[in-house]
Order: structure tokens, then C-alpha cells, then sequence
């Protein structure tokens, strides 16, 4: 029979935080879980809702030695939903479905699962190849476009440049002319 202060003197559940993930699906979302698992007391689970996570083993620093909570009126609401009755202290089945503690075992799965990392691979290349072209023609089109406006308007100043330098070159003839005809009528 379950005891009335189980929950307040186990601890267990204070002993981990958990993260959750999206399920792996290109080569970048397994390469992440590789991370992971790569680090000391850090693993990925898979819970029996199919839901993915990342659990890190790390003690919470408000559990007091007896295992109780030191600020147990004030914890925060993640502790307050977690049920006793549901916890995996009080169930007997492991809250995980699937368990990797290094990457090996999640290779493992991947294997069962008929998942190709190497395939994985190189279509993440080749997406990123053809981003990166795609990018070289957008930048390709862009300084284009900017040569393509700013053309016009050079040949509309040199156009006006003309215009000025022969105004500026007629004006004297046509005032002389002009004084000319105006002197030969004295
Ligand atoms: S919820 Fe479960 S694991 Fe957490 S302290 Fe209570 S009995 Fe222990
Ligand atoms: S705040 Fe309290 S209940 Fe929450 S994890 Fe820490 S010790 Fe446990």
C-alpha cells in the first residue's frame, strides 16, 4: 500500500530535467540527438505516446537530504503537475518506451527502424549545395537589377550634360548675333 508522505521522501523525480523534442526526421535532427549523447548523464527517450525527449541527470539543488523539497509551497508548476501516482517511483512500468544512453544504442534503433543516416547525409548536401546556388542566382539577379536601374540614369545625366555644354556654347553666339543686328540697324 502506497504510504501518504511516499511523495515527499523519495525524490527521484528531482533528480532530471526532461525536454522535449521534435521526432527526428533529416540528418540534422539525428546529428543533434548524437550531441546529446555524447555528453556524460544526458539521454534520449522516446515515451509510450511515442514522444521524444532529451533528459538531462542532474540533481535539483533545492532537495534536501531527507529528499523533501526546500521550497516546496513555492515550487514551480512542472513539479506541481507531476503526479505521484503516475511517477515512475509508483508505476511499474518504465515511463520509457525507448531508452539511449550513447549513441551507439540510437544507431541501434536507427538500424531496427531501416533509417539510412548516410542517405540522410547526402540529401542534406545536395539541399544545401542547391540552397546555396539558389542563393549565388538571387545575388546573381539582385546586382542585375541594381545595374539595370542605375544605367539609365547615367545616360539621362550625360544626356543632360550634353544639353547644358551646348546651351552654355550657344548662348554667347546668339547674344553677339543678336547685338550684331542690332548695331548694323543704328
Ligand atoms: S513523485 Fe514519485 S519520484 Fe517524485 S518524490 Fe514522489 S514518489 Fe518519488
Ligand atoms: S523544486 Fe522541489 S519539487 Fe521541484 S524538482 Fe526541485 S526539489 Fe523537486
Amino acid at each position: 500500500m502506497k504510504q501518504e508522505n511516499e511523495c515527499l521522501t523519495c525524490g527521484k523525480c528531482c533528480n532530471y530535467v526532461t525536454v522535449a523534442l521534435d521526432e527526428p526526421s533529416d540528418y540534422d535532427d539525428w546529428n543533434q540527438l548524437f550531441w546529446y549523447l555524447h555528453h556524460e548523464k544526458v539521454f534520449v527517450y522516446i515515451d509510450h505516446d511515442g514522444d521524444w525527449f532529451v533528459e538531462f541527470k542532474t540533481k535539483c539543488e533545492q532537495t534536501m537530504s531527507d529528499g523533501r523539497c526546500a521550497v516546496y509551497s513555492e515550487r514551480p508548476e512542472v513539479c506541481r503537475d507531476h503526479e505521484a501516482d503516475d511517477c515512475e517511483n509508483n508505476n511499474c512500468e518504465s515511463p520509457y518506451l525507448e531508452l539511449f544512453a550513447n549513441v551507439d544504442e540510437l544507431k541501434e534503433y536507427m538500424q531496427k527502424k531501416e533509417i539510412d543516416l548516410e542517405k540522410l547525409k547526402e540529401k542534406s548536401y545536395a539541399q544545401a549545395e542547391q540552397e546555396k546556388k539558389n542563393e549565388e542566382t538571387e545575388s546573381e539577379i539582385d546586382q542585375e537589377e541594381k545595374e539595370f536601374e542605375v544605367e539609365p540614369e547615367e545616360e539621362l545625366d550625360e544626356e543632360q550634360g550634353e544639353e547644358q555644354d551646348e546651351y552654355e556654347d550657344c548662348e554667347p553666339t546668339i547674344c553677339i548675333q543678336g547685338l550684331r543686328e542690332e548695331t548694323s540697324k543704328v
